[in-house]
């Protein structure tokens, strides 16, 4: 750790004793540096809780002019951990975890440090929801601001086109407003522009809800997880209502491996929702059907439990365009071995006809129908993590066999494992065209890279 930087970092703190700050000396540091996979073992300079825009202004300038580089910290659920970085101030934002909703009720200014589920739980007491992901801990605009899939996607969109206006602390640390440029830009290439302060999201009125997983027997799982995408296919051709959000998942459950169906239908018509229910549960042999009327936070708490809090690894991803008899065949049979440890699962999300839920403008490029696979290689402990990474590896480069013209071109930011720094090739797979446009928004609002180790990480293509 370079010690001048510690001193220059202390000799400001005194300057400015509103700031909170974790330094290394102090006890809090190690549980402060915490981050979701645990395999990332790098020591930041020091941890910074700003409380107030301002506060992130005068430690922008300070970093800045004093040449520190530093990462910026919400849910710490970046799958590579790359919210803390060795030697750099990581500048922690979750004190920013207000939400304002706007007199018509259709939008909600948000801090950009709130949880997910510390912003649907306020929006429910309102009688009112957005699109969020189902794991509570992760943060919602990290979530949102690269894609951000989820349970309600089907019904309302992805979180990236859920974004009507941020304010941020640009790179000469001035507060601002973002512009038309920054805001297509933030709307998918995230926090690579300025800090983000707040964002206004666009709500929905939402009063019940009918949700819960469907478990099927999985004592042969690669027939079960191939049969049930058989069948949905079948009815899918003749169309789904868009409030319902369907998610895939293998998971290593207390009786062990078992393949489930998280169910969701955001909308007051429980009758028709159940009536979905019941025939999602046709296509296997339900074993468990937990799917009851229920509100966002009794769900939110459900879902805590469904995945540690931490863990070792890392994940891989791949987009379909169909789930093909050959795809669902080789993930049926990379489910034979899924390793059986809590924190090794596998998941997919589905990205349906969205022309009724129209896209903002943005650089996420993934908009036509597709299936993202999650292939979580995690383990509970460090010891298992290599073998659930290697299992990881190998499904993802099955997948990666697969007739190439089912193979989108484009992967998700936020679920690929990818080795930094950022070439073109890579930046190209993630924002297909918009790739230049970002590394012009990039040369345009922030030259010197003074955000350079955010996501993503664009140093090398400037
Ligand atoms: C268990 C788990 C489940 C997940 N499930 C889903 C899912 O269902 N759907 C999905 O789409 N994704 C999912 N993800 C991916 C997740 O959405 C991303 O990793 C997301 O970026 C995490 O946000 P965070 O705030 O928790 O992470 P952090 O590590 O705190 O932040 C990630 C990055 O965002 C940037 N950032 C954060 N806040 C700001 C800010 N205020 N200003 C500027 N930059 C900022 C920083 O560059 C930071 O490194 C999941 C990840 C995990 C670990």
């Amino acid at each position: 750790m370079e010690q001048s930087h510690l001193a220059a970092l202390e000799d400001f703190l005194k300057n400015h004793p509103g700031i909170k700050c974790t330094l290394p000396s102090s006890p809090q540091y190690l549980a402060d540096r915490k981050v979701f996979i645990l395999s990332r073992k790098a020591n930041p300079l020091a941890i910074a809780h700003p409380e107030t825009a301002e506060q992130v202004s005068v430690l922008v300038q300070f970093l800045r002019s004093n040449g520190i580089k530093f990462t910026v910290r919400a849910g710490g659920h970046h799958l590579l951990g790359f919210s803390i970085e060795e030697g750099a101030l990581t500048i922690d934002m979750r004190a920013f975890a207000s939400v304002d909703i706007a007199a018509n009720r259709e939008t909600a200014t948000v801090g950009a440090g709130i949880l997910q589920h510390e912003l649907c739980n306020a929006l429910w007491d309102k009688g009112l929801a957005t699109p969020t992901g189902a794991i509570p801990s992760v943060g919602y605009l990290g979530w949102a601001m690269y894609g951000g899939y989820g349970p309600f996607s089907s019904h309302w969109g992805l979180g990236v086109d859920q974004i009507v206006a941020a304010t941020l602390v640009d790179a000469s640390g001035a507060i601002v407003r973002a512009d038309d440029t920054l805001l297509k830009a933030v709307r998918g290439a995230g926090g690579a522009f300025g800090i983000i302060i707040d964002v206004s999201i666009k709500v929905y009125h939402l009063k019940s809800l009918l949700t819960g997983a469907i478990f099927y027997d999985s004592q042969e799982i690669s027939k079960t997880f191939m049969d049930y995408n058989a069948k949905y296919q079948e009815i899918s051709k003749h169309g789904l209502p868009k409030q319902l959000t369907l998610q895939q998942m293998v998971v290593n459950g207390p009786p062990g491996r078992v393949f489930c169906v998280s169910f969701m239908w955001s909308s007051e018509s429980i009758e028709e929702g159940y009536h979905w229910c019941n025939k999602i549960a046709c296509l296997g042999t339900v074993i468990m059907n937990t799917v009851e009327v229920t509100t966002i936070p009794k769900w939110y708490s459900g879902n805590a439990a469904l995945i540690p809090s931490t863990m070792y690894g890392s994940f891989r991803t791949h987009s379909v365009k169909d789930m093909t008899q050959e795809v669902t065949g080789c993930i049926g049979r990379a489910l034979e071995k899924l390793p059986a440890d809590p924190g090794t699962m596998f998941s997919i999300h589905q990205l349906r006809d969205t022309s009724e839920t129209p896209a903002s403008a943005s650089v996420f490029s993934t908009r036509e129908p597709h299936f993202m696979l999650e292939i979580v290689g995690c383990a509970t402990t460090t010891e298992k993590a290599e073998t659930s990474e290697q299992w990881a590896f190998d499904t993802w480069a099955e997948v990666k066999n697969t007739n190439s013209s089912n193979l989108l071109d484009h992967v998700y930011i936020s679920l690929d494992h990818v080795e930094y720094p950022c070439d073109l090739h890579t930046l190209t797979r993630y924002f297909g065209d918009y790739a230049q446009d970002i590394l012009t928004t990039k040369k345009d609002y922030d030259p010197e890279n003074v955000f350079g180790l955010t996501v993503p990480r664009l140093g090398n293509l400037l």
